[in-house]
């Protein structure tokens, strides 16, 4: 792949930007938000680079399924598997800003919507 096209996330995957790890297979890696939205705000991104969710193809279907199990893994890990949320946002019109898809797996905050518009805020 050319280097343009490799995204921050692969570049995070391959060492060349530092992140917080927290945990990684041979599929996936999950990082700590930069910008967390949540107390618990971790990444879930798979290492084959799909742009987006729609882009995902019939062949995608078991790293798909992989990526929820993960989620639900790292939040038993961190002690929040009785309350977390996962967010896929899927293009820009949708609040995508990084084209590599990933999972939003938030934690620890009230999931009411007056507390999730002033974290979006
Ligand atoms: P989205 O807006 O759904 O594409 O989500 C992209 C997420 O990536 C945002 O929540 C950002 O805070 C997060 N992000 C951007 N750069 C980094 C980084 N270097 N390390 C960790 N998270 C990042």
């Amino acid at each position: 792949m050319k280097d343009a096209q490799r995204s921050l996330f692969t570049r995070i995957m391959d060492r060349e930007i530092p992140a917080d790890i927290v945990y990684e297979d041979d599929q996936c890696i999950v990082i700590n938000d930069i910008a967390p939205q949540a107390p618990v705000h971790m990444l879930v991104i798979p290492r084959k680079p799909l742009a987006k969710l729609a882009n995902a193809g019939e062949q995608d279907k078991d790293i798909l399924g992989h990526l929820l199990w993960v989620a639900g893994e790292v939040a038993r890990q961190r002690g929040v598997a009785d309350a977390f949320r996962v967010v896929i946002n899927n293009g820009s019109g949708a609040g995508q800003t990084v084209f590599h898809l990933h999972l939003h797996v938030l934690a620890g905050t009230a999931f009411d919507e007056a507390s999730l518009a002033n974290a979006q805020n």
